[in-house]
């Protein structure tokens, strides 16, 4: 693949990020776009490994990594582009926030440093639409059965693109002013440009799907309405129930939930109407951040764009190994301690410490306090204990709640279709993502929980396939 030799004579080389006190006073992508005459070079890195672990073991979509790796170093890049899309729905998005676990797997990755996969994919699929290669793609003609997908998230999209194509008429409704879900109202610019979302939807309108948007389905159109008129339901809403933080003072103003603060800015970015009485704002605050993950993050970035003036991240969890834990060796999704570009742009990041109060004067959140812990494994399970004498206060204007999510939430719409959920809450499927309930089916975080975007288009590429196995009768495959 790529080159015999181009491990051996290539180094990894990355595009690199624009400057950091250039992006901070925009939200614009921090990540520089590839450039054409390195990305020979570096598809040129994918060595013959025999077992390419990144496509089967690495990619939730089974991208034919080698292969595409392959074309783009011969300069075919309209064969790379079919390989591509003949398992990725949306590289376009992966291709810019996906963490890679392609290249957590990749063989080079062993005993150097692995071939920039994310961004050969990002290279083919724009060179794709900026040559015009990307045409919609309907379907030759139209069976008489119709399709409802509630949720425009990464799972929706995916499902309602491979059902249509498949000849099912799809409609896909969405109680947000805009789809994309996650990918428009979560995912901050700077991480993720809208216009890029809206180029998909477009092209997804073109090939005969059509969005609904502002329909919140078991209030504005009833269940009883999907049954009777469509003859599958694939529901893919997401888990949005954010964990709460049990403590004294938790209702003191001052304190929002990450993906409320998100959400507003991701709409005042493009124009989106916010109520004013509930404007949240980081300007010339001291902003505390509850929750070491990818949301805490984007609640950084977003924190120091809007003016903060000092931002602090706190995580429960103890600080993981700067190199991978020797209980996650290659080709495993490796634990160890990241930085995301938002940390490199400023605050400070403090693990194994957890809030124990809020407090405030007149109902004004003033500082939290917090104890340190220590972690120990009882019987597999982690378990934590205050560290003795090491109770701390900051004082704070904000506390952003980034700790994960608990569930899909949405209960009115589980109850009423009737669906078994699991212990966590999340809506049960069967091996074709079929629900408890014939004809209805789920898909993305909405069954399997938060997760990733891949993770999301691959469970709405299955589900879309339990569809249109139902559909077609065809169901031995
Ligand atoms: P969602 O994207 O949540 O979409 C669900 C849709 O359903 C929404 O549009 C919603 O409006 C709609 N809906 C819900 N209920 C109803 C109803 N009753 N009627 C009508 N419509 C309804 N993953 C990555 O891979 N990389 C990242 O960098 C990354 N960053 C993230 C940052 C944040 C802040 C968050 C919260 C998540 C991030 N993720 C990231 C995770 C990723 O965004 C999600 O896993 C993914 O979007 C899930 O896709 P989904 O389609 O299942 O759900």
């Amino acid at each position: 693949m790529g080159k015999a030799t181009g491990f051996l004579e290539f180094e990894r080389k990355e595009p690199g990020y624009r400057d950091k006190d250039e992006r901070l006073k925009d939200y614009r992508a921090v990540e520089n776009m590839p450039d054409e005459d390195d990305i020979y070079d570096q598809a040129a890195r994918c060595m013959d490994c025999g077992i390419p672990f990144c496509h089967d073991y690495g990619c939730p979509l089974l991208n034919v990594i080698p292969e595409f790796n392959d074309r783009v170093y011969h300069g075919d890049w309209a064969c790379a582009l079919d390989i591509l899309l003949s398992t990725s729905s949306f590289p376009e998005f992966t291709g810019r926030i996906c963490p890679a676990p392609c290249e957590e797997a990749c063989v080079d990755n062993l005993n150097g440093d692995p071939v920039t996969i994310r961004q050969i994919e990002l290279a083919i699929i724009e060179k794709a639409f900026e040559k015009g290669l990307m045409k919609p793609q309907p379907p030759a003609f139209y069976h008489d059965k119709k399709v409802a997908v509630i949720g425009a998230g990464p799972a929706g999209l995916a499902a309602a693109m491979m059902i249509n194509r498949a000849g099912y008429r799809v409609t896909v409704y969405d109680e947000a002013d805009k789809p994309g879900g996650l990918l428009r109202y979560g995912i901050p610019d700077f991480k993720l440009e809208k216009n890029v979302v809206e180029r998909r939807i477009r092209l997804m309108e073109e090939e005969g799907i059509v969005f609904e948007q502002n329909v919140q389905v078991g209030t504005d159109i009833s269940i009883r309405y999907l049954t009777k008129h469509f003859d599958a339901v694939c529901l893919t809403c997401g888990a949005r129930k954010p964990r709460d933080l049990d403590v004294p003072g938790r209702n003191l103003t001052g304190i929002f939930f990450a993906m409320d603060f998100l959400t507003q800015q991701n709409k005042r970015i493009s124009g989106e109407p916010i109520t004013p009485s509930t404007e949240i704002n980081a300007a010339g605050k001291t902003v505390v951040v509850i929750g070491g993950g990818d949301t805490g993050s984007d609640c950084i970035g977003t924190s120091l764009r809007q003016g903060a003036t000092k931002v602090i991240q706190l995580e429960i969890m103890p600080k993981p190994p700067e190199t991978p834990s020797e209980a996650t060796p290659w080709p495993l999704w490796p634990n160890k301690l990241r930085e995301s570009h938002a940390h490199k742009e400023g605050g400070t990041r403090r693990w194994s410490v957890n809030t124990t109060a809020c407090i405030g004067e007149n109902g004004v959140l003033k500082k939290i306090r917090c104890e340190e812990v220590a972690w120990s494994n009882t019987d597999g399970r982690m378990t934590f204990a205050p560290v003795p004498g090491s109770e701390f206060e900051i004082e704070t204007d904000m506390v952003l709640l980034a700790m994960g999510f608990t569930g899909p939430g949405n209960e009115a719409l589980i109850e009423g279709f009737g669906l078994d959920t699991d212990a966590r809450g999340n809506v049960k499927v069967d091996g074709r993502m079929m629900t408890s309930v014939p004809g209805i089916f789920a898909g993305g975080d909405m069954s399997h929980g938060q997760s990733l975007v891949v993770t999301a288009i691959h469970s709405g590429k299955q589900t879309a396939r339990g569809i249109i196995e139902r559909l077609s009768g065809d169901t031995e495959k």
